[in-house]
């Protein structure tokens, strides 16, 4: 598009402006070092954009899905990994929806000043993966509290957050009508759990991506945490899907456009045989063939966009910008790779790294057979499976 029509252009510019501060280097040490990128972080928060969906009323900037995820976007294409920060952006979407006039006040100020972090969400289990309902953690009432036994596991950036939206069993499985009823969402303080009924062991991983396994041995929760009604916990947890798979189809964008870059920039300087490699089209097709897989995938991410900024049901678009997207990264990272020979597999031109950060996408949050069944199911009609 061209930079003039680009109703976005001035969130664009603005975030690469704060993005141009960390340039890839830094981001390179806190890959080797699996740390994390707490400056880069801590200036997202402060210039208030991972509080772009909060509406103003709560101190957020009150902007759509569209904006959020360019902010996104805008991240992963400077060379960032926006999985270090997306949770803050949508996590609080559950609260917004169906918290408490009480739980917004207390809670999404806070968040939008970026003095409370929000950036986990526990659902996955070891032993049910994908088959959410089957989840065996519990969360029994008792004196006031909510009394959690369990365990999550791949439970991301726990260790940088403050507060975690946690999905547990209220009523066993065998005494609801339907396996989608008996579960409830609540707010778990991380800073009060942790250590007193919560145990966080961290899994090393392919990816720089800070995710736990957790551990809850008779943590209680003040029953005041409970978001929304007891019962009702996995209907919300799938409303804020959404926006989550459609923020993470954006970074997918980016990262599509960031391979795309990377892999022209070389194919025009680097000389073999007496030309730029670029000059082939066995090199140049490929990289077309990229670019084009991404601009397709991002109007189905704008689409995903445009229809929940407008309060309408976007379930179908939003899974399949995300899988689109998540396809056409991986696809121009290969691309990217392969462009790059030998170089490609050296740390100092980030190929690597990006291409490592941007294949998560096809597992996580949801798997691209996941996405397949849905839309066979929901928008096919073919017969359910599971
Ligand atoms: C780095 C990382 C960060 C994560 N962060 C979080 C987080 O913050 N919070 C959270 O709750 N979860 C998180 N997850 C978990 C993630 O959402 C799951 O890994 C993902 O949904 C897949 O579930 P699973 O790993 O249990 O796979 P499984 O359910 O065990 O599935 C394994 C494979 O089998 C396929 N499969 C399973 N059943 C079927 C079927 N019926 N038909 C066809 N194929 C099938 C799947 O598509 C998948 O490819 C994270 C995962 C990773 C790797």
């Amino acid at each position: 598009m061209d930079k003039h029509d680009d109703p976005y252009q001035e969130i664009r510019d603005a975030v690469r402006s704060l993005c141009a501060e960390f340039p890839d280097e830094y981001f390179r040490k806190i890959d080797e070092q699996r740390g994390y990128p707490e400056a880069f972080v801590d200036a997202l928060m402060a210039a208030g954009w991972l509080s772009a969906m909060i509406p103003e009323e709560y101190g957020g900037s009150g902007l759509g899905l569209a904006e959020a995820s360019v902010i996104m976007e805008e991240i992963n294409r400077c060379g960032a990994n926006a999985g270090a920060v997306h949770g803050q952006m949508y996590n609080m979407g559950t609260v917004l929806r169906h918290g408490s006039p009480e739980q917004k006040q207390k809670y999404l100020p806070e968040i939008a000043a970026g003095r409370l972090r929000i950036q986990s969400m526990g659902v996955t289990e070891p032993t049910t993966g994908t088959d959410t309902t089957k989840i065996k953690t519990t969360a029994v009432k008792k004196d006031g509290r909510y009394v959690v036994n369990g365990q999550k596991v791949w439970i991301s950036r726990v260790q940088h957050s403050d507060l975690m939206v946690l999905l547990a069993r209220t009523t066993p499985l065998a005494e609801v009508k339907k396996k989608s009823e008996g579960m409830s969402i609540f707010i778990v303080d991380l800073r009060e759990a942790i250590g007193k009924g919560m145990e966080v062991r961290p899994i090393p991983n392919m990816v720089n991506h800070e995710t736990n396994e957790l551990f809850f041995d008779n943590l209680e929760i003040p029953e005041e945490n409970l978001i929304g009604e007891e019962g009702r916990g996995f209907k919300y947890i799938l409303d804020g899907l959404n926006a989550e798979r459609t923020l993470i189809a954006a970074e997918c964008i980016g990262d599509g456009y960031w391979f795309v870059d990377r892999a022209v920039k070389y194919a025009n300087e680097r000389v073999v045989f007496d030309r730029p490699i670029g000059k082939n089209q066995g090199v140049q097709f490929p990289i077309a063939d990229a670019f084009i897989e991404v601009e397709a995938a991002n109007l189905m991410r704008f689409r995903a966009c445009e229809l929940f900024d407008a309060h309408k049901p976007c379930g179908a678009e939003a899974n399949m910008a995300k899988y689109l997207a998540a396809k056409a990264s991986w696809e121009a990272a290969n691309v990217c790779l392969q462009t790059h020979g030998g170089f490609g597999f050296a740390n100092e031109y980030d190929v690597e790294r990006k291409f490592r950060e941007t294949r998560l996408y096809q597992v996580a949050p949801i798997s691209t057979n996941l996405i397949y069944s849905y839309v066979a199911e929901h928008l096919l009609g073919l017969p359910r499976s599971f």
